[in-house]
């Protein structure tokens, strides 16, 4: 599982998934460039005790996903990029008939356009260090669907292609492009849609919980950023060198329903 040496650019990457892969990355040796759009002490000082934690180099470069230019410029200021894991991503839920239109835009935006652009970027810079790792994390969304949720099943669905597409342009590169589908993780992104949820649904938290989230995942349980976090690692290792262009879901059995 070493990583020693190698690193990683995990968008989005001051919190939920992102900031459980960068710290299972770290965790196997690679160094990090971690992600947001934002830039705060908090954000550098993150940087500062993951690479105290695991004796690794690690920066936070602020880059607006949203802005494919700024996607690009991420890769450049990263100054290496052996691993690239897409994790940047929003949510947004609404009937189609009423679904807002700039909210459509930043979720192909960030969830699906930052994908192209970070990885056209990046396979240049692969290919010259003949070695390469991409990984997004696209979602059980982008394999089945949801009422409500057009944009971001498109966008994911959108990732899962790309996906495919990106591990047959690599094929012949010692490089390789998978997806990893999460269930339900109980991050920021998924609180948030909780009190909406319990209004809509006039249920309390547990209910919504028991009855709406993990009615979904036989599993009956949430995954954890770590066992996200360790997925990716293995994408990344040698074991996985022949892995490309798959799908790896991590849903307690959602998509095998
Ligand atoms: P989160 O809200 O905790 O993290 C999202 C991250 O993306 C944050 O670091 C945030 O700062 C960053 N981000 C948002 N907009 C950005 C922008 N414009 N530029 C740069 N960074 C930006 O959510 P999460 O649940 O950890 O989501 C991470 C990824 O996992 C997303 O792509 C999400 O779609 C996917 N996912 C999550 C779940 C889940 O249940 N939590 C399930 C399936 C897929």
């Amino acid at each position: 599982m070493s990583l020693q040496g190698k690193t990683a650019v995990v968008t989005g990457s001051n919190s939920g998934i992102g900031l459980g892969v960068a710290r299972e990355l770290a965790r196997a040796g690679a160094n990090l460039v971690l992600n947001s759009f934002t830039e705060t002490d908090e954000d550098h000082a993150l940087a500062k005790s993951l690479a105290a934690e695991f004796d690794v180099s690690a920066k936070y470069i602020k880059a607006d996903m949203s802005i494919g230019q700024e996607c690009r410029d991420l890769i450049k200021a990263a100054g290496a990029c052996d691993i690239l894991v897409n994790n940047a991503g929003i949510q947004h839920v609404a009937p189609i008939d009423e679904f807002p239109l700039e909210k459509w835009d930043a979720i192909i935006a960030i969830n699906l356009n930052s994908v192209f652009h970070t990885t056209a970027a990046a396979l240049p810079v692969m290919r010259a260090a003949g070695w390469g790792r991409v990984v997004n994390i696209a979602s059980a969304h982008g394999l089945t669907a949801s009422p409500f949720k057009s944009a971001y099943v498109a966008a994911k669905h959108g990732v899962v292609g790309m996906t495919k597409s990106v591990a047959l342009e690599t094929a012949q590169d010692p490089i390789t492009c998978n997806a990893v589908c999460p269930g339900y993780v109980l991050t920021p992104l998924v609180e948030a849609q909780i009190p909406n949820t319990m209004a809509e649904y006039d249920m309390d938290r547990e209910t919504v919980i028991r009855e709406v989230m993990l009615a979904r995942q036989p599993s009956k349980e949430f995954a954890t950023v770590e066992q996200l976090g360790g997925t990716v690692a293995f994408l990344c290792s040698s074991a996985a060198a022949q892995i490309t262009g798959t799908t790896l879901s991590v849903d307690g059995g959602w998509t095998a329903l």
